[in-house]
């Protein structure tokens, strides 16, 4: 009795911390995003701004807002799931939704995909995969900055109630250290490239939250200059959680 009273202790306080560690970095990059877009507005209102510097501080100005709407989104993707009705969704559709959506800027980084889709259905709220189904794939495009190959499959394990998404690269991997982070909240790797656009590290945080609300479970495969493997478990009924490891 002790035991079990200690460990839900445990677990609520690790939950409280993690709120905690989550609110403070918000308020921290929010913080440096209001600063950025202040000094540019400062700097455009000046007498003596050029135009070409006002272009430059509005096109700051905007990066920075939109930095600041992808946190926000981010955000309400984790206060979101478990909250919405599933539905029986054959998920060869919603891949093909995903694909739509990133084909153009898959194809502008040389990235072939290979699409192997069996026939599967699972209880899911279909936006919140889709959303799952993007960061990865945007992932996995950004892990091959030369291009490269993106594989995504979808199958049945009817031995264990699942369905499995796999979404695999052939990108730069994941080193051991990393991968015990990725999931994390704000563990980012992606310097602001020449966009001036860097990763927030909500992607694949977002991703695990989903995935839990679907009583799913998301696993990962990797390693320096391997490739990536993300393999999604969705349970093929509601009331039934999935048993696989
Ligand atoms: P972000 O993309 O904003 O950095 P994510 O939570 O989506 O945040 O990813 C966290 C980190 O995990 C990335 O910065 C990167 O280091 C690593 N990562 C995620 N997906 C891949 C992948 N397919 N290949 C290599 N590294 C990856």
């Amino acid at each position: 009795m002790f035991v079990e009273w200690l460990k839900e202790q445990l677990v609520r306080a690790q939950r409280l911390s993690s709120v905690g560690t989550l609110a403070s970095s918000v308020a921290h990059e929010f913080n440096n995003i209001l600063t950025t877009i202040l000094n540019y507005a400062k700097m455009a209102q000046k007498p003596s701004a050029t135009e070409a510097t006002k272009t430059q501080a509005l096109d700051r100005i905007v990066q920075a807002s939109q930095r600041a709407a992808a946190l926000v989104s981010g955000m309400l993707g984790m206060a979101r799931p478990g909250t919405q009705k599933r539905q029986m969704i054959e998920l060869g559709t919603l891949v093909d939704e995903v694909l739509l959506l990133a084909g153009k800027d898959l194809s502008k980084h040389r990235v072939r995909v290979e699409k192997k889709i069996s026939p599967v259905s699972a209880p899911v709220v279909a936006a919140q995969i889709e959303q799952v189904l993007l960061n990865l794939v945007i992932n996995a495009r950004q892990a091959m900055p030369e291009g490269g190959t993106i594989r995504i499959e979808t199958r049945e394990n009817s031995a264990l109630g699942i369905a499995e998404i796999i979404v695999a690269d052939s990108g730069c991997g994941i080193g051991t250290e990393a991968l015990s982070q990725i999931f994390e909240p704000f563990f980012t790797t992606k310097t602001p490239d020449s966009d001036g656009r860097g990763g927030n590290g909500l992607g694949l945080s977002v991703c695990r939250q989903i995935i839990d609300a679907h009583q799913g479970r998301i696993r990962v495969e990797s390693a320096p200059g391997r490739g990536a493997i993300f393999t999604l478990k969705l349970p093929l009924r509601e009331e039934t959680p999935a048993r696989a490891a």
